[in-house]
């Protein structure tokens, strides 16, 4: 037996696989100190409108080939915008992943629209592209589309049926900046693209968000409903002036991130009982590589004892590792009357029961991490049993 798991996992009294735990987000930078510096130096911090928005505006729409930015003060905020650039409200269908980001779903209620769930792909748990024909109507007004937990979703086949038919995309790339699905960069798909700088995203300011169109229309349409004598919703100077320095290291920062979830995925090999994001109904005629603001896998309890999902994650956070139960299904927490389905949601349903989230950060350390991390999950395997059992009589 290989001797690592003869080990206890933590949780059970053994050493934690990293004992520094998860790492802070963001990480310390010189860079961001010298725009703090910058920022009192020069006033710049007090004043609404300064140089680094601008610039934080022509970077954007340079990376994302559109014309159009608008910066606002969260992702949240930006897809509300997004549905009221396009005119959407009442008697108004908007379809999206039955597992998606619980906001959008809000925002689209709150412009007066009906959110239309389809179930997402049992290969990478997002919208899955063969049931979005049949879901959509004469009354189908958009269709708002996130890559999420290292999935990304055929873009080239998404925007052919969408504009086949005339409906405008809400690309959500919260959770991917950089990424590039199809030989093009996330965000510059959609009709309307998202970005969020929030606190724990890749790109962070805190706080904030961007919408990035070709249109002028709906920019502007955007723009005068933003407008309440002055702006509602803005992105601040300093905000912008600590995002310019992230856009410049955020291609190295993917691609270590990728080199390490690859490396993690070897480790963990076919049978760990974490099944892996696979994006195969991607074209393979050009490049794609996910982002990885979370990493999702499926936990199967049948490989760990039946242990539930709430321990095992418990079990890895007290290994020192930022594994957490993926958010809620859309359709398991939101009244029936407030939506439309055409179809089960059994993959979503699997989802919101099992999916696990490892949190970013770590992807940027050693090499040696994704091996403690893949070690935790062997043990926790090994020892399942006895976790349950001290589980069940309150003694952990
Ligand atoms: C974080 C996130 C948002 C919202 O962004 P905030 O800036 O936190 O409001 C929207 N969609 C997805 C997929 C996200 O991950």
């Amino acid at each position: 037996m290989n001797s690592l798991l003869s080990e206890k996992p933590a949780i059970l009294g053994g050493d934690p696989a990293i004992p520094g735990g998860p790492p802070e987000w963001p990480f310390p930078d010189i860079a961001i100190n010298r725009v703090l510096q910058q920022a009192q130096q020069t006033g710049a911090w007090g004043r609404y409108h300064g140089p680094c928005a601008k610039q934080l505006q022509q970077k954007l729409a340079e990376l994302h080939q559109t014309e159009q930015v608008i910066l606002c003060s969260s992702g949240t905020v930006a897809v509300e915008l997004a549905l009221r650039g396009l005119g959407i409200g009442p008697d108004d269908e908007v379809i999206l992943a039955a597992y998606d980001f619980e906001g959008n779903f809000k925002n689209i209620v709150t412009v007066g629209a009906t959110p239309v769930m389809i179930d997402v792909d049992p290969q990478n748990f997002n919208l899955n592209l063969n049931l979005l024909e049949q879901a959509i109507t004469d009354s189908t007004k958009g269709i708002l589309v996130s890559h999420l937990h290292g999935g990304l979703v055929s873009m080239q086949r998404l925007t052919r049926i969408a504009h086949e038919r005339g409906i405008p995309v809400i690309e959500d790339a919260c959770q991917v900046p950089g990424a590039v699905i199809e030989g093009q960069i996330a965000g510059s798909w959609g009709d309307i693209s998202i970005l969020s700088f929030g606190g724990s995203k890749l790109l962070t300011a805190g706080r904030g968000g961007a919408i990035l169109t070709r249109s002028p229309q709906i920019a502007q349409r955007i723009r005068l409903y933003s407008h309440r004598g002055n702006e509602a919703y803005p992105l601040t100077e300093l905000q912008a002036g600590l995002l310019l320095p992230q856009l410049e290291t955020l291609d190295t920062q993917n691609q270590i991130r990728q080199k390490h979830v690859d490396i993690l995925l070897t480790q963990l090999g076919d049978d760990s009982g974490l099944i892996s994001f696979r994006n195969q109904q991607l074209s393979s005629q050009s490049v794609s590589t996910p982002g990885y603001y979370k990493l999702g896998f499926l936990y199967q309890p049948s490989h760990f004892s039946g242990l539930t999902r709430d321990l095992f994650c418990q079990a890895m956070q007290a290994e020192g590792i930022a594994v957490y139960p993926g958010f809620r299904a859309l359709h398991a927490i939101h009244s029936r009357r407030r939506f439309r389905q055409t179809t089960e949601l059994p993959v979503a349903t699997e989802c919101d029961r099992n999916l696990v989230v490892l949190h970013h950060p770590v992807l940027l350390t050693g090499a040696s991490h994704m091996a403690a991390i893949a070690g935790a999950v062997f043990r926790i395997a090994q020892h399942a049993d006895r976790i349950l059992s001290l589980s069940a009589s309150d003694q952990l």
